[in-house]
């Protein structure tokens, strides 16, 4: 970089800092949307590095699955749920897609997603995704994408049904609310292959079930894994 453009960054730092995406602080303009400090404190689960941990069991029984993880627990009144929040409804589409390819280093340390073949990120209705601009499953999936060296497919499945906000729904409404919202349009893209399915945040997991199982519905020889960036923390808790 030259030293004007060195100038210009450290002028522009000066004017409007880059801020850590889950505490705020002022960090530098390139890298990670984090500062080393949450880096560091990241509320890790390490469910990628486990046989067998309580995410992969909500699915035994209801979808055939390789392996399943979230990366980080998701805890109400934290910097990190404000920063997925600011993902999912605030247009840091950007900051989604860095933290996909800091995500893919650790699924890179795992046993369990070595043979991924290619990446569906839960699509959203198109009447959504044309309110919120953007799918930010989507750009998450594009890091791992990115950080994984696989494909993304994000035209392969599509949401037939628009279902209203799920975050007044009970878990059972919820579970009526997703049978049969996903449509395979393109099998071609995914037959024979391992998948992994990504979101952002894993409650009940209904939603990525019934994405799952379209896809099973509709292809053949696939088998499926699963990654969301968080998971609920309240949810195992209340479970243990
Ligand atoms: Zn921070």
């Amino acid at each position: 970089m030259s030293i004007l453009n060195n100038l210009l960054s450290s002028v522009g730092n000066l004017i409007a800092p880059r801020r850590c995406a889950v505490c705020g602080a002022a960090i530098s303009k390139q890298g990670l949307p984090i500062c080393t400090t949450c880096e560091v404190m990241a509320p890790l689960t390490n469910f990628h590095l486990e046989t067998e941990n309580p995410m992969l069991t909500q699915f035994w029984g209801l979808m055939p699955v390789e392996h399943a993880s979230a990366l980080l627990w998701y805890i109400q009144g934290s910097g990190w749920q404000r920063a997925i929040h600011d993902i999912k409804y605030r247009q840091a589409y950007g900051v989604a897609r860095e933290l996909g390819l800091w995500w893919s280093a650790f699924l890179e340390e795992s046993p369990f997603y070595s043979d991924i073949d290619a990446i569906v990120p839960v699509p959203l209705h198109w009447q959504r995704r044309l309110s919120r601009t953007y799918n930010q499953s989507e750009y998450l999936a594009e890091g791992l994408s990115r950080g994984l060296g696989v494909e993304l497919l994000c035209r392969a499945v599509r949401r037939t049904q628009y279902n209203h906000s799920q975050t007044l729904h009970s878990t059972a409404e919820r579970w009526g609310n997703v049978e049969g919202i996903f449509s395979v349009v393109r099998p071609e893209q995914l037959n024979g292959r391992h998948l992994l399915l990504v979101d952002d945040v894993f409650t009940t997991g209904a939603t990525i079930i019934s994405l799952g199982n379209a896809i099973l519905a509709a292809t053949q020889d696939v088998r499926l894994s699963v990654a969301t960036l968080s998971v609920s923390k309240a949810r195992f808790d209340k479970r243990r």
